[in-house]
């Protein structure tokens, strides 16, 4: 068997044992998550484990995410296909595969340099053509592009950013994991004429958002 069909396969595991087992019924999320090789996203040390559900480091103390997590936060976007969406933490870029695999373009911010340029090269090199990249504090968003149909954060604020609720248009979806006591909550925000709209939808584990309306660097 040649490597590509045994990654494939193994993708179609993570599938069926880890998504469609655990609820996620999405079919453009399950698409995504057919195709989009993570093994390409991980480091080299942890290739054998790229199809198993946990997050594993990508240096610079941050990770890439668990594979079920972003499925459940890619449901809960209700993508239809047409958006444009902000992500804040582009990490290794695993994610960005995934939403640009639905949405129409994907604006993404990374505070550390080096993981956007290392992530911006293997996006590249699959070939997306739908994603802008930017290096900064995405607390702040991404004022030149906005509104946003939806905004994704992978990493766990103290509370929800001012700016990424004025940056979601009318009728949009924010998610955001949000520190709490228990952990972190992750929460769906939406714009409803003009007024925020919160759920909390379950828990989770995400690293810091870090910057002006998120945590302060230790
Ligand atoms: N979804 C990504 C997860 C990356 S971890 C993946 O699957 O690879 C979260 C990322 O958020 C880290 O890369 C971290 O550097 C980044 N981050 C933290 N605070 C940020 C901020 N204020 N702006 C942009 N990125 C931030």
């Amino acid at each position: 068997m040649r490597r590509s069909d045994s990654w494939k396969e193994l993708r179609k595991e993570l599938v069926d044992r880890q998504l469609i087992a655990r609820g996620i019924k999405d079919k453009k999320v399950l698409d995504a998550f057919l195709k989009v090789p993570r093994h390409e996203f991980v480091l080299p040390e942890y290739l054998d484990e790229s199809y198993n559900d946990y997050p594993l480091p990508i240096g610079f103390g941050q990770t890439i995410s668990q594979p079920y997590m972003i499925a459940y936060m890619m449901e809960a976007l209700e993508l239809q296909g047409g958006e444009k969406v902000l992500e804040i933490g582009t990490g290794s870029g695993y994610t960005t595969a995934l939403l640009a695999e639905i949405a129409k373009e994907i604006y993404t911010v990374e505070r550390i340099g080096p993981l956007l340029e290392r992530a911006r090269k293997i996006l590249e090199e699959l070939g997306y053509n739908n994603i802008y990249f930017k290096e900064g504090d995405g607390t702040l968003g991404w004022p030149e592009y906005a509104p946003y149909e939806r905004i994704i954060v992978t990493a766990s604020a103290p509370s929800v950013p001012t700016p990424l609720f004025e940056q979601l248009d009318e009728g949009g979806i924010l998610l955001i994991p949000v520190a709490s006591g228990f952990g972190d909550v992750l929460k769906r925000v939406k714009k409803i004429k003009g007024k925020m709209v919160e759920e909390n939808l379950t828990y989770c584990a995400f690293v810091p958002l870090i910057g002006k309306y998120g945590f302060k660097e230790k």
